[in-house]
């Protein structure tokens, strides 16, 4: 028997890896990959985003409320699940807004970095999933859970480095993961407009600057079947997504029509590969892959 794949997907909050890449990882588990999300902050300042859960008894106890949502997805997803245990960095409402002391952007990334190195070596993933340089969205704690996944990609196998967090592993492929595209948006959009709907894209798409991708898309990973899951996990964090919001304007039936892949850039690679990809485990092969081998 081949040992198992094993796939790491780093996010800053929990929610995210409901909102980015979740129907890869839901597929994934059940092809018999061993997934495991790294939730670097628990969300504590996460504002409630659901009008229908704004109520003061849950403000409270917000970071506790987002923990149990967040047992719901991980039940629903079939994923494992840790906590890096960092403060929510908050998102600032301007440049000039100070971040609040010890938060998790404003860590030494050798800090930050250090319960993700130890993640990786105990874990010992063959892939990592994780953000783009800008965070795939501009929040400082999208911006350092790049800087942390990178760092910990480059260094979890350097047995110099990050003494005392396990024997070193070195992963395979790094990916950051491309959900929100240009090319997806408008491909929705048209769909959308195509049969009369409303589509809530425009302005957005209007405002989208047009210059080719930093990080193009080498990997389209079909998942259709899976984005109803995706949607159940969504919907587990109550707090984070209305069930009438943004992300179920456009009718499941349309995206899996449309756009049924969840799409990846390949950042790093250690393995011979041929893009474009349409599987993250591409170019690995479990039995290949002893625990000793780098
Ligand atoms: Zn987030």
């Amino acid at each position: 028997m081949s040992a198992p794949l094993r796939l790491m997907a780093v996010h800053a909050h929990p929610d995210d890896e409901s909102s980015k890449g979740a129907a890869t990882m839901a597929r994934y588990v059940r092809e018999g990959v061993e997934v495991l999300v790294c939730t670097l902050t628990g969300g504590e300042r996460g504002s409630v985003l659901n009008p229908k859960m704004d109520r003061p008894d849950i403000v409270a106890n917000i970071a506790e409320v987002r923990r149990a949502e967040m047992d719901r997805a991980r039940e629903i997803l079939g994923v494992q699940q840790r906590f890096m245990g960092f403060v929510d960095s908050g998102l600032p409402e301007s440049e000039e807004e100070e971040l609040p002391e010890g938060c998790f952007a404003l860590q030494k990334l050798d800090v930050a970095a250090e319960p993700l190195v130890a993640a990786v070596r105990e874990f010992r993933p063959h892939v990592i999933i994780t953000y783009d340089d800008d965070g795939g969205y501009p929040h400082p704690d999208h911006i350092m859970t790049n800087r942390v996944s990178v760092e910990a990609f480059e260094a979890a196998g350097d047995p110099d480095r990050y003494p005392g967090t396990g024997d070193p592993w070195q992963p395979l492929k790094l990916y950051y993961q491309m959900g929100f595209t240009k090319e997806r948006f408008e491909a929705l959009h048209e769909a959308m407009t195509a049969r009369g709907m409303g589509s809530p894209y425009s302005d957005w798409i209007a405002r989208w600057e047009d210059r080719p991708a930093k990080w193009p898309v080498t990997t389209r990973v079909p998942c259709a079947d899976y984005f109803e899951l995706r949607d159940q996990a969504l919907l587990a964090h109550a707090t984070q997504v209305d069930p009438d919001g943004f992300w179920f304007v456009c009718p499941r039936e349309l995206q899996q029509e449309i756009w049924p892949t969840e799409d990846y850039h390949l950042a790093r690679s250690l393995v011979d590969t041929e893009l474009p990809e349409d599987d993250l485990f591409a170019g690995i092969h479990a039995d290949e892959v002893s625990p000793a081998c780098h």
